[in-house]
């Protein structure tokens, strides 16, 4: 459970920081002095301390840690446990299972959720549930990065007790306050509500008044099925973005899930440096949702990271597999590069995304030493003479060697170190066939 004291020299790899974009750097040492990156250089010409942990680099990748921008960990014993539903009624089932799951199963779903991340180089995550409150241990006992929120739904928007909602909103707030840089700084938190069609907009004023008073960032689900879009069209007259940002939520640091089905008009609402989107292919499949105007989106001033959303709608919580998604499922023109521009949401992209681009998602001196070692040796990448199109084309989860957080070393050479993988697995298996059967 302890962080690595000791520096930490990753030797003779090639990097790809990120930063400055496009570049990739051969033969060079990585520097780690926990928390922190303290120097990349051409191998061999960094002076080191007699008690210096060497990692060899040879034959792999260093990458910043990869960023899943949208997940729901809470919920993670649900895997598999539907198909072949489109979002609405896929809800109608989630729902009341979710009021089946005790405590424990939230915190087991969690812990198993950072563990299948750790294992795909996922170091941080965004993450919002109404159950956050069992969740929040275990994503601080995995070491991983997250950005939490305990998320409010309303029971009957339209027709229910306001005074329900308000309850919800002042028990997410107390929450956010509670666990805001806990985990050594490793947890961030933002309010979040589900979406627009489940929270009403008096409510998600309070939820931007909250915010803008504590300083804090927010996420919800935006725009992700038509029936949504038509939905709240028919409601209030405006598209989703429209009514937040009538609401004021889009002056704030605003993360948005999904945003599929947006219009011209929304893309420019959208376009500022405030903004993040969390692109989410994988799961906008399984949900039959619909296919995002990715290529549209990035390249401007607002953000776009790249999510699993929850592992009950994905199924796994591997953001390679999505970078293959995003990279394959849009019409990107000729020219666009987009091998790198899906690396770029997964990294950078989404640290910006969450608002921790000044501390995560490149690998520069200074920044967090969230990184990790990818390594492209099974024959699916060979012969492969481009690591970013490997990356995009040819990777899984499973080729992410070592995952590094705050310069903790979670996993090295695939073997974990914080976290008991046999418990999680014993502990999950029980519970999940006590909610889904089998
Ligand atoms: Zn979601």
């Amino acid at each position: 459970m302890s962080a690595s004291p000791s520096p930490i020299l990753i030797r003779d790899v090639t990097a790809i920081p990120m930063a400055p974009s496009g570049q990739i750097l051969d033969h060079v040492d990585i520097l780690i002095h926990p928390p922190r990156i303290t120097a990349l250089a051409p191998t061999g010409t960094l002076t080191i301390a007699e008690d210096t942990y060497i990692l060899d680099g040879r034959d792999k990748l260093a990458l910043p840690g990869l960023v899943n921008a949208h997940s729901h960990a809470g919920i993670t014993l649900l895997k598999t446990g539907s198909e072949a539903l489109p979002l609405e009624p896929w809800l109608a089932w989630l729902i009341p299972k979710q009021l089946e799951m005790e405590p424990d199963d939230c915190y087991w779903g969690a812990m198993l959720a950072c563990l299948e991340q750790t294992r795909a180089g996922i170091t941080t995550f965004a993450d919002m549930i109404a159950l956050q409150e069992p969740c929040a241990p275990a994503i601080e006992q995995a070491g991983l990065r997250a950005v939490i929120s305990m998320s409010v739904m309303e029971r009957d928007p339209w027709d229910g007790d306001p005074a329900e909602g308000q309850a919800r909103l002042e028990r997410s707030i107390e929450f956010a306050q509670r666990w805001q840089g806990r985990g050594g700084g490793r947890i961030t938190t933002r309010l979040a509500a589900h979406a627009v069609y489940t929270v009403r907009p008096g409510l998600l004023r309070a939820y931007a008044e909250a915010a803008a008073r504590l300083q804090m960032g927010v996420q919800i689900h935006c725009s992700e099925t038509r029936v949504e879009v038509d939905g709240c069209l028919a409601r209030h007259g405006r598209t989703p973005p429209a009514l937040l940002g009538d609401c004021g939520l889009l002056e704030l640091p605003i993360l948005l899930h999904h945003a599929v089905h947006l219009t011209d008009d929304d893309i420019t609402l959208l376009d500022r440096p405030n903004v993040g989107l969390s692109h989410n292919p994988g799961s906008n499949l399984k949900l039959q949702s619909g296919r995002a105007r990715l290529p549209e989106l990035v390249g401007r001033q607002l953000a776009v990271g790249l999510g699993t959303d929850s592992a009950v709608s994905n199924d796994t919580l591997d953001l390679l597999k999505e970078l293959y998604l995003a990279a394959v499922l849009h019409d990107w023109p000729p020219g666009s590069g987009p091998s790198w521009r899906v690396l770029e949401m997964a990294t950078i992209g989404g640290a910006r995304a969450l608002g921790l681009a000044d501390r995560i998602g490149s690998l520069e001196a200074g920044k967090r030493a969230d990184l990790i070692l990818v390594e492209l040796s099974e024959p699916r990448h060979l012969p492969g003479s481009d690591p970013v199109r490997q990356l995009a084309y040819t990777a899984r989860s499973s080729d992410v060697a070592t995952t590094i957080v705050d310069g903790e070393i979670l996993m090295e050479d695939r073997v974990i170190r914080r976290l008991d993988a046999v418990e999680i697995a014993r502990e999950c298996r029980v519970r999940a066939r006590r909610l889904l059967g089998g």
